[in-house]
């Protein structure tokens, strides 16, 4: 009998195209079926056919308490009764503005908008209206989002297709943007004596997790931010992911760098859209209808969506909120890595905060070179036996995983147990 979810996709396949709103959720990578859900609740999910699953995708980072936590639902319940949108101001704005100032405090102005492709195109934008300079400097697998100029050497679901360009961006607008291998010192020093005062600004993961989860050098770090201050180029830290996750104060507070501007997005919205670029408030000033750069946006600073952001933020704020989200994704990555060497599979793992890599290699990856190293059969292999207990992880190699504060032992334990099973299969 064809189930639901098969049914569903077939179906979605005729009208959408591959069948879902976001490449990396087709399963193209590790081939199947993608699953369809119907229901979250804390760390459980359930698909249209009724199948429970521990779930370590967390819509890709956003529900870092828990899918349908009670208290996010009923401020957005109560919140939606007001309104769903007003086009205008709101003091719920200026709260969050406040409170991103608080945790993030090298972000002295913010905007908000729907989503992180928007926050880092506009801040890209903002950098070249600031600085008068057109290049724009990236490192190769680093993913910030899709807009044209940034769809160069990207990660997330352009590697897993194997694509390191989009169709559809003009060479033109790829002229514009350098890319670098991330951790080389090396490289970035050379291109900064070649042509650093022609750079608008540099784009970065501070820890990167659109190449799986790639752990920067304190060097590499270090040097980015001295260069970018020598030549006047803004230095930005894509905090879309890493933000509220790696840290309360996201990846910059982490590693002790204060960037010029800062995106972010995924938990800023706890699961609703929201995306946010800010910083130094001479970049900032830029910006219309102050400056000259402009960026709007119809849904920006959407009502329901910032309380959905704003309980998240509450919430994440509980005295050792992130020591625990820590200690809980280092028992998950220590417990693989002793089930993997049991049964003899070359494996590695490693987090930072709530996020974790795992790699079918002997070392942790430190580059999108040295990613490429990872076995590939021997994720999807993985991949799909946890699937089949019950285990929801990102369906490719190149992607991070999310551990949310629903994770119990109980979860940790069964998702280690089920991975001592999957990991003897592999050959
Ligand atoms: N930057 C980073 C670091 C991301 O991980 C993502 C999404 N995975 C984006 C930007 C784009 O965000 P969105 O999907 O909300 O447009």
């Amino acid at each position: 009998m064809t189930s639901t979810n098969q049914t569903l996709f077939d179906k979605s396949q005729e009208l959408i195209p591959g069948g879902v709103n976001s490449p990396v959720r087709a399963f193209r990578s590790v081939g199947g079926t993608p699953i369809f859900f119907k229901k979250g609740l804390g760390s459980k999910l359930w698909d249209v056919d009724g199948k429970e699953y521990i779930d370590y995708i967390n819509s890709w980072g956003p529900m870092i308490v828990g899918h349908a936590h009670p208290t996010v639902i009923k401020a957005v319940q109560e919140a939606a009764a007001n309104s769903l949108s007003f086009g205008a101001p709101t003091g719920l704005e200026l709260e969050m503005a406040q409170l991103i100032n608080k945790l993030v405090p090298s972000m002295e102005q913010v905007r908000l908008n729907s989503s992180g492709t928007e926050a880092t195109m506009s801040a890209i934008r903002t950098a070249r209206g600031f600085t008068g300079r057109d290049k724009i400097v990236k490192f190769e697998g680093c993913y910030h989002g899709h807009s044209d100029g940034l769809l160069v050497k990207a990660g997330s679901g352009l590697l897993t297709f194997g694509e390191p360009d989009s169709g559809g961006v003009p060479a033109s607008v790829a002229a514009h943007t350098l890319t670098l291998e991330y951790n080389n010192t090396q490289q970035l020093k050379d291109l900064f004596d070649k042509t650093g005062d022609e750079v608008a600004c540099v784009i970065i993961e501070p820890v990167v997790g659109n190449m799986n989860l790639i752990v920067p050098h304190m060097e590499f770090l270090q040097t980015l931010r001295e260069l970018c201050t020598k030549h006047g180029a803004v230095l930005i830290f894509d905090e879309v992911m890493t933000g509220f996750r790696v840290a309360l104060g996201g990846a910059q507070a982490l590693y002790n760098i204060k960037p010029d501007m800062t995106t972010l997005g995924k938990v800023i919205g706890g699961g609703l859209p929201v995306g946010a670029f800010g910083g130094r408030k001479d970049i900032m000033q830029c910006l219309a209808p102050v400056g000259k750069v402009y960026q709007a946006g119809t849904l920006s600073g959407n009502p329901v969506a910032v309380t959905a952001g704003l309980k998240t933020l509450e919430l994440i704020q509980a005295p050792d909120f992130h020591a625990k989200l820590t200690a809980q994704t280092q028992k998950l990555v220590d417990g693989l890595k002793a089930a993997a060497k049991e049964a003899g599979v070359i494996f590695n793992a490693q987090s930072v905060g709530g996020m974790f890599g795992l790699y079918f290699c002997e070392k942790c990856p430190t580059s999108y070179h040295e990613m490429l190293q990872s076995n590939k059969e021997h994720f999807n292999q993985f991949f799909h036996s946890m699937l089949d207990s019950g285990i929801y992880l990102g369906p490719s190699a190149f992607e991070a995983g999310f551990v949310s504060a629903a994770h119990t032992d109980e979860d940790i334990a069964n998702t280690v147990a089920a991975a001592k099973k999957v990991f003897s299969l592999i050959k």
